[in-house]
């Protein structure tokens, strides 16, 4: 008896590119983040805007922190009056 390994690939493949969609980089993540914070704060759907983002922000420590910050940074400017005329 022999075990088919194309099919086990299949199966990785499966999970790898599986119903949550492809996960980003940290690059890409880095990329987008601008992006993504403002999508959400405009009460957009993030998801969409940045597909895999939120996969990546929930396993990885360091973007998820960096969305914290800029997050707060976005919020922090947005409730003063810049307008400054
Ligand atoms: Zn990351």
């Amino acid at each position: 008896m022999s075990t088919p390994a194309s099919h086990d690939q299949e199966r990785l493949l499966a999970r790898l590119t599986g119903p949550l969609g492809p996960e980003i980089s940290c690059e890409e993540c880095f990329e987008q983040l601008d992006r993504y914070v403002e999508a959400e704060l405009a009460g957009a759907d993030a998801d969409a805007t940045v597909p895999g983002m939120r996969a990546h922000l929930e396993g990885c420590s360091a973007c998820a922190e960096d969305r914290e910050s800029l997050h707060a940074l976005l919020v922090s400017d947005d409730g003063r009056d810049v307008s400054g005329a």
